[in-house]
């Protein structure tokens, strides 16, 4: 099949192997023909109601196969997804909303509290209320132009809230087009489903899995304990995940000596790597490949990868590798760095239009180059070619940070916070102990801590949460004025061990 178009993908896959499993959720179990015709369904309806083009939002949970049917259902009509984070909460949406300037959101058919709190406060947005059930309407479908926008989904925002980047449907195809050759996936698959809907790796488990005729197999269980049963149970054979989500299931001794027998893929993505949960996880799935993906959700899922199946015994971390495919990386030079060594530049295919409600972020984070000629994507991850001319992914240039999977800007914490503090300041730094990523919140006013917690909850994810709100007289200072993060890193890591 020559076409990489998600969608094309998807169809043919339902032509070719109509009875074979599409999809497993909870109790749902539903066949290429059983998916096809359910989204068809509901492409019509947005169709009937003008909304081709248009972006639409949605809760995006895990726990039916509704969320999966209606990112299908956007697709094939045309609809830009919108899909938000079910944990909320509610601010957050509205600030998603806003920016993404939103005015059409899929009624779930049966809301949660969340939900129902935003129909009864969001009286000005369109509700659009239809079924993806077992109706069939027939869909005449239109072919979708590459630079149509396919999903916008958020990031963090060190200011002003979170950032939406726009996805096309070109930028899709690019990257099943970069990875798909990569690997000889086919419907026998049975693939693993960990990915929160509202983050741009969830987009790799549906897209790639329909493309090759395979089962997608959703496991509700986000945290990882039991994700090592729950795979063995399910018979999955490829399994995608990020790095702290197996550091759970390391921790838990679910990962015992060939536990996962039928494993014969295992992909990481979203965080550093490190060489023991490597061994780990070979030592489990003894037969699978292993490999390192890493990119941004800027440049579409992943952009570069490195095999990984053979440990040989190596600390440290696992480097990201080398481009996919028709994907470009350029290393743009740190003064008294030596060669090689820099901030990694993203080129190609996969590379997004930028943020959607931001011109002057999108203007500083994608740049034009004269040499490597084109439009880069500047990742703010510090990096190092090494002697095999791999990628070694070193950390951050700035302070963003990933806690279990997450990707989040202590920033946005401290601007949450601050609107609280009456013209006080709020450092948030994050600190990693026995392998997991906490952080905490330092302020220089006297404030109700569990009012402040409170706020918190209301405008952030769970994530975002710091373990702890200090108070301090001063925040500490480096020689040039700026907030000391070091030294209260320092102190955290102590207050924290
Ligand atoms: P996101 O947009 O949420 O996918 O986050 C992208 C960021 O996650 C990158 O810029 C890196 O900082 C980090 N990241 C993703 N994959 C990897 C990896 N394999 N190794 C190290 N860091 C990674």
């Amino acid at each position: 099949m020559h076409t990489y178009d998600p969608i094309d993908r998807f169809v043919a896959a339902a032509v070719a192997w109509p009875d074979r499993r599409a999809l497993e959720v909870g109790s749902e179990k539903l066949t290429y023909t059983e998916l096809d015709r359910r989204s068809d369904h509901l492409a019509a309806q947005l169709v009937e109601q003008g909304l081709s083009g248009r972006r639409v939002a949605f809760s995006a949970r895990r726990d039916s196969s509704w969320a999966y049917t209606v990112f299908l259902g956007l697709f094939k009509a045309g609809c830009t997804a919108v899909p938000l984070l079910p944990e909320g909460p509610l601010k957050r949406w509205r600030s998603m909303l806003e920016g993404a300037e939103v005015d059409s959101i899929l009624a779930h058919p049966s809301p949660d509290a969340l939900e129902v709190e935003l129909q009864q406060a969001g009286r000005e947005f369109n509700w659009i209320r239809m079924s993806a059930t077992k109706d069939t309407r027939p869909f005449q479908r239109k072919p979708i132009a590459p630079d149509a926008e396919a999903y916008v989904m958020f990031t963090s925002g060190s200011t002003g809230g979170p950032k939406g980047v726009a996805v096309s449907r070109g930028n899709m195809s690019a990257y099943l087009a970069n990875f798909l050759p990569l690997l000889d996936l086919g419907p026998t698959d049975r693939c693993s489903q960990h990915f929160a809907l509202a983050f741009d790796l969830s987009m790799h488990d549906l897209f790639v899995t329909w493309s090759v005729g395979a089962c997608l197999c959703v496991n509700g269980d986000l945290g990882g304990l039991r994700a090592a049963s729950w795979a063995r149970r399910e018979e999955v054979t490829t399994w995608f995940a990020a790095p702290s989500q197996v550091a759970v299931m390391r921790r838990s001794r679910t990962l015992a000596q060939g536990s996962l027998p039928l494993l014969r893929l295992v992909l990481f993505c979203g965080e550093a790597l490190p060489w023991e949960l490597v061994e780990a996880m070979h030592t489990a799935a003894p037969k699978a490949r292993i490999l390192n993906l890493y990119g941004p959700t800027e440049a579409t899922i992943a952009v570069t990868a490195y095999d990984a199946s053979l440990p040989t015994g190596r600390s440290g971390v696992v480097p990201i590798g080398k481009p996919m495919g028709e994907n470009t990386v350029h290393i743009l030079p740190f003064d008294g760095l030596p060669d090689g060594e820099g901030e990694l530049l993203l080129g190609g295919p996969q590379v997004t239009g930028g943020y959607i409600n931001s011109k002057e972020t999108t203007q500083k984070a994608f740049v034009q180059l004269e040499e490597p000629k084109g439009t880069w994507y500047r990742t703010g991850d510090h990096v190092r070619l090494d002697d095999q001319g791999e990628i070694q992914f070193i950390g951050r240039i700035d302070h963003q940070v990933k806690v279990l999977g997450y990707r989040v800007e202590p920033g946005e914490v401290d601007e949450a916070l601050m609107t609280q503090l009456r013209g006080g300041n709020a450092v948030t730094v994050a600190v990693t102990l026995n392998g997991v990523v906490r952080l905490v919140s330092y302020i220089d006013v006297e404030a109700d801590t569990t009012a402040l917690h409170e706020h918190l909850r209301r405008s952030l994810p769970p994530a975002w949460m710091p373990e702890r709100i200090e108070q301090m007289a001063e925040l500490p200072r480096t020689a040039n004025g700026k907030w000391d993060r070091t030294a209260l890193m320092k102190m955290a890591r102590n207050e924290t061990a």
